[in-house]
């Protein structure tokens, strides 16, 4: 069968889309432009798969009326992917328009256009669950980011940008169970919602240099992996953190998304567990040997083993739906290294 993957040209779609053509489904990607489009065809053909399993179509942009109205036509089921993912927005609109008005479009198009459809996954986040509390807080999927929407809706443009993308995911993932409510007469099909953390992972995507890389890999990289550790003290080191999912569990969770009945109509975090950055400093010291011109950094070895951690994430809820196992910390990492290894930077 044919699955509609929007925003292929992005880190976490790449794997998805990897994953999908792995487990021979047949793939349509939208991107914004042809350029795009030519480069993820050569990406997938180079990773071995046959040319006719990949095909793509330009999507210029999502938060336009109508804009996968085309895309959606012969497809058996949608990942939703494409949504801005920064932390420089100005104005909270430029994050919460594309990411509602995509979200919403593309189910519009999906109920005009796509009758045999029988499932649509979102790609939502853990910061559509999380809020910030001063003391240590279990989140589960029945938690709502109430606090990133108030946050915006009171200081707007001087909201920090953090806040602003947060309010864009919730408001995104609220829209989508809000479409599926109100339309339940008409449709047939159901929603997946994934509430992953921060993702990281190898790179599969195009990008053309080291300084156009996705957020968090960039932040990934700025912090456990530069000298300098993004600036961070020890004592920060040793303290800050959230939750992180492998960019290729989170990919295989996709998939699993599609094929478990049970994932219908449910909303689930997808989280490897917690870390503070001190943990990956640890890691990618000890596999110092894959990185041999790469300058570490130390950091105080062993301070997060005592961290508490601020942000915990319950995913009971995917573990026994989509029965996903996930890699270690270790794993991640040797995979980022030996990415950046073959990458040259
Ligand atoms: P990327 O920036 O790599 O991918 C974002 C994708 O969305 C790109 O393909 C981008 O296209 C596309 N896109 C953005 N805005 C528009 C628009 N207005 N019109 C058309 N296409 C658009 O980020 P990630 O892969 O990290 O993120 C993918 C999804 O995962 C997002 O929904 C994000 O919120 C979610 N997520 C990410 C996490 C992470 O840590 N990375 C954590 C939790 C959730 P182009 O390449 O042309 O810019």
């Amino acid at each position: 069968s044919k699955i509609l993957v929007s925003g292929v040209s992005g880190y976490i779609a790449a794997w998805v889309t990897d994953c999908l053509l792995r487990r021979g489904y047949s793939v349509r990607g939208t991107v914004r432009s042809e350029g795009k489009g030519a480069q993820l065809v050569a990406l997938f053909k180079e990773r071995g798969f046959e040319p006719e399993k990949f095909e793509y179509v330009v999507v210029k942009d999502i938060a336009e009326k109508g804009a996968f109205d085309e895309a959606v036509k012969g497809v058996d089921a949608i990942e939703h992917i494409a949504s801005p993912v920064h932390l420089q927005a100005d104005d909270p609109q430029e994050l919460i328009e594309p990411a509602v008005n995509g979200t919403v479009g593309i189910l519009e198009s999906a109920l005009k256009y796509a009758p045999t459809i029988k499932r649509v996954v979102i790609t939502s986040s853990s910061a559509a669950v999380l809020h910030i509390e001063p003391h240590p807080m279990v989140f589960t999927d029945e938690d709502w980011n109430e606090q990133a929407i108030q946050i915006v809706e009171k200081e707007g443009r001087l909201a920090p940008n953090m806040a602003k993308y947060r309010a864009s995911k919730t408001l995104a993932e609220k829209a989508a169970w809000h479409f599926i409510q109100s339309h339940s007469d008409q449709i047939a099909w159901d929603l997946v919602a994934l509430n992953p953390p921060f993702v990281f992972g190898p790179v599969i995507h195009p990008v053309a240099s080291i300084t156009a890389l996705n957020t968090s890999t960039a932040e990934f990289i700025a912090v456990a992996l530069s000298q300098n550790a993004g600036g961070r003290t020890e004592e920060e080191l040793a303290t800050q953190g959230s939750c992180w999912v492998d960019v290729r569990d989170l990919a295989e969770a996709h998939t699993l998304a599609l094929e478990k009945t049970d994932a219908g109509g449910q909303r689930m975090i997808v989280s490897a567990g917690p870390y503070v950055w001190q943990d990956w400093l640890d890691v990618a010291n000890s596999l110092s040997d894959l990185c041999p011109n790469r300058a570490l950094p130390k950091g105080h070895p062993g301070a997060g083993k005592s961290a508490v951690h601020k942000i915990q994430l319950d995913s009971s809820k995917a573990a026994r739906i989509l029965g996903l196992q996930y890699r270690s910390k270790e794993e991640t990492v040797k995979g980022i290294l030996e990415d950046l290894q073959a990458k040259g930077w």
